[in-house]
């Protein structure tokens, strides 16, 4: 089931970067932790040792603010104008074009992903990103607002809005798409000339580090983009906890969401923006094209591992189609090759983290003591790399915990409706609303069913189409904001009203 663990090398550039000691940019310099302290990051290919990156804590946070304080409040990069800052992203994007390989290895070394998938995906979204929001630098427009004051009687005014950076942008960021996730973050702090410290997931720093080296090539301010590795408890609650932090973007898990929440409320009322978890419903009504809608639904749950806030976690099927579906989910997952994201022919790679492993089959243990039965995996094949079978369950129940939590790995839970009212009703059934879909020929019941959904983003006839253009979010605890599009660039900036009387 596995293919063999051992995969091709690096090319030796990757490598040298792999090998090279890790430090914090802070300042524009390459700084070792103030504590001297480093952490190990593993292959999860084969659990071996990959890297030894700075731990950063709070002094270094305290640094790192500081440094992106002087950044914004004086310096060159408040005194650009806006298409200086937009040819300085751009400039990123066309020095990330000249390294797609070399960003795919880390990727896929780091997180496990197919080497493949990240040359494909990951890295061509992440540059697209920061050549979109380049584009935004000089478009970003307050109004001309005519008013009446009605107990001034006689004055005239004249009235305008400024969109203004709203500052220091603490950014914390997670583990399953490193570069692409750092992307959405940093593309529309840039554009909006706001400064940033940016706190990776201590699983897969290393994406996010060579940026940081390119960042420095493009020419970009020192302090403006400012990059802490370490852990959550630590740099990161010191971060979301910081007194000079104007506001927090976040994305990672519900629980930690809140905390994020609570520090921002117990300190400055900074602002915040997240984007957490989901348990995305994916329905296939009786008239779709179920080719399509199965090759879909195996999309939807395996891509990345699962490990994605909008996989197609839970999937709706008419119960006359049901065990057709069931079956078409179950000889997808089987063709599926598990192996290291450096091989070749490898499909699936390895959860990120053995951590991550152990969670996902603590869930499959649960679903199968709660009476869920897997028609296909359901358990870790042998090996030192911490995989998971691709896995499909049915005889689930409203409310076992593989239906109500997010698994974040390859485990769907196929679920039989008999008609839209109840399916309506299941499908919203969720604490979460990130994202949905809808497998249909009927244009009007797919507008229909994308309107009755509370998700932030429902897909019809598709799954997984991102755009830097489109707003990505969640209705109620998948987060607070929109990542991308013109929704992102208004969330970086605050609105100031100006007054002038003229009589
Ligand atoms: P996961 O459990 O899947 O790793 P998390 O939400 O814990 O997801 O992690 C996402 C990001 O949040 C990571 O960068 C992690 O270091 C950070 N993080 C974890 N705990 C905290 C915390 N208490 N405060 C701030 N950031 C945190």
């Amino acid at each position: 089931m596995i293919l063999s663990t051992t995969a091709p090398s690096a090319r030796r550039e990757t490598q040298a970067f792999i090998d090279q000691p890790h430090q914090l940019l802070i300042d524009g310099q390459w700084i070792p932790a103030a504590s001297g302290k480093t952490f190990d990051v593993f292959n999860p290919a084969d659990g071996s040792k990959l890297a030894s990156v700075a731990e950063g804590e709070k002094a270094d946070v305290d640094k790192a603010v500081a440094a992106a304080r002087r950044a914004f409040d004086s310096g060159p990069w408040p005194a650009m104008t806006p298409s200086q800052r937009g040819k300085l992203i751009w400039k990123l994007a066309d020095l990330m074009d000249r390294h797609i390989e070399e960003f795919a290895e880390i990727e896929s070394l780091d997180n496990g992903k197919p080497k493949a998938v990240a040359a494909a995906a990951d890295v061509p979204l992440a540059i697209d990103l920061f050549r979109y929001m380049a584009g935004w630098a000089t478009k970003i427009e307050g109004t001309t607002i005519p008013i009446s004051v009605p107990y001034l009687d006689g004055a005239e005014f004249h009235s305008y809005t400024l969109r203004e950076p709203v500052g220091v942008v603490g950014q914390i960021i997670p583990w399953n798409f490193p570069l692409l996730m750092a992307a959405w973050k940093l593309g529309p702090a840039l554009a909006t000339g706001c400064t940033v410290v940016l706190k990776v997931a201590e699983e897969t720093p290393l994406s996010a580090l060579r940026l940081g080296h390119l960042i420095q090539e493009a020419g970009f301010p020192p302090g403006v983009v400012n990059i802490v590795t370490g852990f959550g408890e630590t740099a990161g609650a010191a971060l979301s906890a910081h007194p000079d932090v104007d506001k927090i973007a976040f994305t990672g898990s519900t629980e930690v969401g809140k905390l994020i929440v609570k520090g921002a409320g117990e300190t400055n009322l900074k602002k915040v923006t997240l984007e957490l978890g989901g348990k995305s419903p994916n329905i296939i009504l009786p008239d779709a094209d179920l080719p399509a809608a199965i090759a879909g639904a195996a999309n939807a749950i395996f891509f990345n591992h699962g490990q994605c806030c909008c996989a197609g976690s839970r999937l709706f099927v008419h119960r006359s189609q049901f065990d057709q579906v069931v079956d078409g989910v179950a000889t997808e997952a089987a063709k599926i090759k598990l192996g290291p994201g450096m091989h070749p022919d490898t499909t699936m790679g390895p959860m990120v983290s053995k951590i991550q492993q152990d969670r996902v089959c603590g869930y499959l243990d649960a679903g199968a003591h709660e009476g869920a039965r897997a028609v296909i995996g359901g358990k870790r094949p042998e090996s030192e790399g911490y995989f998971v079978e691709p896995t499909v369950l049915i005889d689930t129940k409203s409310s076992m915990k593989v239906i109500q939590e997010e698994i974040f790995g390859p485990v769907v839970a196929a679920v039989p409706f008999d008609d839209v009212d109840q399916l309506v009703q299941a499908a919203n059934n969720s604490v979460y609303g990130l994202a949905a879909a809808v497998w249909t020929k009927d244009i009007s019941a797919g507008h229909r069913l994308a309107k009755r959904i509370k998700a932030g983003t429902v897909w019809v006839n598709c799954y997984n189409v991102f755009d830097a253009s489109l707003p990505f979010g969640g209705y109620k605890q998948s987060g607070w904001g929109r990542e991308m599009g013109y929704e992102a660039i208004n969330l970086y900036t605050q609105t100031k009203a100006v007054t002038l009387q003229l009589k």
